[in-house]
């Protein structure tokens, strides 16, 4: 297959995107955009020289491939209709909306032979990828992944929005079953949680502490991985990757401090980076973005017929865990007690005000 004939299904805020990158990658046509919005597919069509469409089954027969970007709720229906049909789908995270359903739609994927990926998309991010070329053994993990609040993807809280990622990254990182899982989380506007902080135990010893929040005012999405090998320190946002080794000397004979002299004692703090400890940072920024790379590696696997980095086994297996995380929430007592308020819906009464609402902090104040 030389040209690939493509569609995007949902073009709300991140459709259009996937949209507008598939309509410009070399011998990739966009057949069309469909939405049940009429006027957001005519909108994301005209401004790419495409056709618009207000449901997804015209496109059925006309596409070689397509990319689901409707709200997870709609992802089940959408991706089984192409792939009943034998349509190469990339669909985006979380898989879907059940394990069950993320099953069904890896069967469907399997019986027509065609790749099946699932859009985690800091798998492609340049320093999550210098990361997985490295010799890793993670022992203890922190992931944090705060933003402020869109009002988008309300249909789901914050654990399957955004802790879902590092759940992903953290299964392809450890590559071990989790044993245990305790977790609390807060719904600050009602409905879903919005933020949650979670606690995993790896069957192989590794322990990972992963906080998702959509309430913050300034964005912060890392991961920092201790192992045999060294520490690992990675910014998505700015997509540096920190790296920290002991140096050959350590490694032999380890740092005895008690040998060293007076004045090697009073070198100490200025030489623990570099001479014991080696450093080096890798800029990731300058390698493009990575959802033209998840997209790009999408349509190598419909060309190739290769497995995409991120299956649907992938999709399903963070799916699970984000279940459990979100089970784990439900059932955390607030006050310590099983029939005292439970989590994130039964957040007991506030005992007082913080600061008097009269007294209003600035807005930046935060
Ligand atoms: P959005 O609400 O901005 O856009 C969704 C669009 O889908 C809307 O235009 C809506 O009209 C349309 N739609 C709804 N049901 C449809 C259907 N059955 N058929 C066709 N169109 C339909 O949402 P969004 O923020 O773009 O999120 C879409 C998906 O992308 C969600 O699954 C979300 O979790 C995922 N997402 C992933 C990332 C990431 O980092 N990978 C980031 C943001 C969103």
């Amino acid at each position: 297959m030389t040209r690939v004939r493509t569609a995007v299904i949902g073009v709300g805020h991140l459709g259009q995107h996937h949209a507008r990158i598939l309509a410009g990658l070399p011998d990739v046509e966009l057949v069309g955009v469909a939405d049940s919005n009429p006027d957001q597919a005519r909108a994301v069509a005209a401004k790419l020289g495409t056709a618009a469409f207000p449901h997804h089954a015209p496109l059925l027969g006309r596409v070689d491939a397509v990319s689901v970007v409707t709200p997870t709720v709609h992802h089940h229906e959408v991706a089984a209709a192409f792939l009943k049909a034998g349509v190469p789908v990339l669909v985006e995270k979380p898989v879907c909306r059940t394990v069950a359903e993320a099953d069904e739609l890896i069967g469907l994927a399997a019986a027509a032979g065609v790749p099946f990926q699932v859009g985690h998309i800091e798998r492609f991010n340049p320093a999550f990828e210098e990361l997985s070329r490295r010799p890793i053994r993670p022992k203890f993990v922190e992931a944090e992944r705060h933003g402020p609040f869109t009002g988008r993807s309300v249909d789901i809280g914050a654990v399957l929005d955004l802790m879902i990622h590092d759940l992903d990254l953290l299964l392809s990182l450890v590559r071990s079953p989790v044993r245990a899982v305790s977790a609390v989380g807060a719904a600050v506007f009602g409905g879903h949680e919005d933020m949650v902080n979670a606690r995993l135990e790896f069957e192989n010893g590794c322990v990972a502490h992963v906080t998702a929040s959509r309430i913050t005012r300034h964005p912060k999405r890392r991961l920092r991985v201790w192992a045999p090998e060294g520490y690992a320190g990675i910014d998505f946002v700015t997509r540096k990757l920190n790296l920290v080794q002991q140096s050959e000397e350590v490694r032999r004979h380890g740092l005895r401090v008690d040998q060293l002299d007076a004045a090697a004692k009073a070198r100490l703090k200025d030489e623990v980076f570099g001479r014991y400890l080696q450093t080096l940072t890798l800029d990731g920024d300058r390698k493009g973005d990575q959802l033209t790379a998840e997209l790009k590696h999408f349509v190598d696997c419909v060309r190739t017929g290769n497995r995409p980095r991120v299956t649907g086994e992938d999709g399903r297996d963070a799916l699970a865990l984000a279940e459990r995380v979100l089970a784990a929430v439900r059932s955390h007592p607030w006050d310590g007690v099983a029939d005292g308020p439970l989590g994130p819906g039964g957040l007991p009464q506030p005992a007082g005000y913080l600061f008097a609402p009269a007294q209003l902090a600035r807005p930046d104040a935060a």
